[in-house]
């Protein structure tokens, strides 16, 4: 059992001199991702590398899990610690992590050595020859490949010496507070959460909005979009969803407005409203799950006229997916399960027979003359009378 994990970090590294601003928001993101995690977790930062130290009654399986969910993270390598005093203490590390971790292995290896610590006495090259050579003896069913090395025994000299061979994989991207913020429409359905996570993957922090119209859809409904933010969460770090009652605007909408025009003209409310939240959180953008041509709702045309209401860029970062590569992402972050719950969804309730697959913005502005009267003091209502909760 290791005690000690080695973060490697890919794309952070070349940013330069805001190296430690990246540096900073994973280790940030790993301590908050740990926080569930039974245990006392120390985590170190050395030039170039982070180190997880785990104390106390800690569960191996549940920290690697809570680590592949930190952006910025692209491998987890449970590391062998031991002096770095001299070789014959390097040597007995090794012999220990060959036996643990490749007990009867007759796979071929090779030995890289990096050496920061200089004050070491013996290269780098030496070192991995000698440590070759003692593995072979200690071990003589392995054989060396230098080319193509079944294992690839990493050894790391600095104040101690780190030894490992096994890389599980993070989910990389950057880490969550390096790339703003940006507030994403949440519906319960599979799309949203996956272009949340998406954004998120990038460095950027979430706020969430969910539009929910009861008594027309249920308690159960809102509860499902709650426990997607928090799946979302797992990833994202803590998200504050705003859950606005659209109740009365969509029956107005309905009153006043061509029946088949409803969702666009919905979809236009929701986007202002979600912009008067994004803009409160200090949001430079919208998220959303559109997807060219996946309904009535996301064609080119209907897009264009659901973009026409914002100020903020929209990011809608599955635009270019079919259903099957989302259903594929939402499966392999966890939110598939809970998605297709089969509760209703605000959107369905009132949707026409025979939507308008390819509006005409200056109809659906006439349309919107309709709402006048009280639509401005509707939308003042539902925005006073939301209940913002923070899911972490
Ligand atoms: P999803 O699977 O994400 O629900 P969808 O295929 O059902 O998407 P639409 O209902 O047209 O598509 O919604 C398109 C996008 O609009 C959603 O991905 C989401 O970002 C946003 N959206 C739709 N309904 C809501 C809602 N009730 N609350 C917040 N955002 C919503
Ligand atoms: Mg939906």
């Amino acid at each position: 059992m290791y005690h000690t994990y080695l973060i490697k970090y890919g794309e952070i590294g070349i940013k330069g001199n805001n190296r430690h601003v990246f540096e900073d928001a994973l280790v940030k993101r790993i301590k908050e991702a740990l926080t569930p995690v039974d245990g006392e977790f120390n985590i170190t930062k050395e030039r170039g590398r982070i180190y997880v130290h785990c104390e106390g009654d800690w569960d191996p399986d549940e920290t690697v899990e809570a680590l592949q969910h930190v952006f910025g993270i692209v491998g987890i390598c449970p590391v062998e610690v031991c002096p770095a005093d001299s070789y014959e203490s390097l040597r007995d590390g090794m012999l220990a992590y060959v036996k643990n971790e490749h007990p009867g292995s007759d796979e071929t290896f090779k030995v890289k050595v990096r050496r920061p610590n200089k004050d070491f006495p013996m290269k780098s090259p030496d070192v991995e020859a000698e440590l070759g050579h003692d593995i072979l003896e200690n071990f003589p069913a392995m054989t060396v490949d230098v080319h193509h090395p079944q294992i690839l025994f990493d050894v790391e000299i600095r104040d101690v010496a780190y030894i490992y061979s096994k890389i599980i994989p993070g989910p990389g991207g950057m880490p969550v507070g390096t790339n703003g913020r940006a507030m994403l429409c949440l519906s319960g359905g599979i799309d949203s959460p996956v272009a949340g996570y998406m954004i998120a993957k990038r460095g950027v922090t979430i706020d969430a909005v969910y539009f929910h119209a009861p008594p027309y859809t249920s308690e159960r409904a809102r509860q499902k979009v709650v426990d997607l933010a928090r799946i979302v969460s797992r990833y994202s770090g803590p998200i504050r969803l705003h859950v606005v009652n659209f109740t009365d605007i969509q029956l107005y909408i309905y009153d006043q407005c061509p029946h088949e025009e409803l969702t666009i003209i919905m979809r236009r409310y929701m986007m202002r409203i979600a912009e008067h939240f994004a803009k409160e959180d200090n949001d430079l953008g919208i998220i959303t799950g559109e997807s060219i041509g996946q309904v009535a709702s996301q064609t080119m045309q209907s897009l264009l006229c659901t973009n026409a209401v914002c100020t903020l860029p929209v990011y809608r970062p599955l635009i270019g997916f079919d259903k099957e590569e989302i259903v594929r992402i939402s499966k392999k972050i966890g939110t598939f399960e809970t998605s297709i719950l089969p509760y209703e969804d605000c959107c369905t309730i009132f949707v026409a027979k025979h939507p308008v697959t390819r509006p005409i913005l200056s109809v659906i502005e006439r349309s919107e003359t309709h709402l006048t009267e009280k639509i401005d003091q509707m939308v003042e209502e539902a925005i006073s009378t939301t209940e913002t909760i923070l899911v972490q």
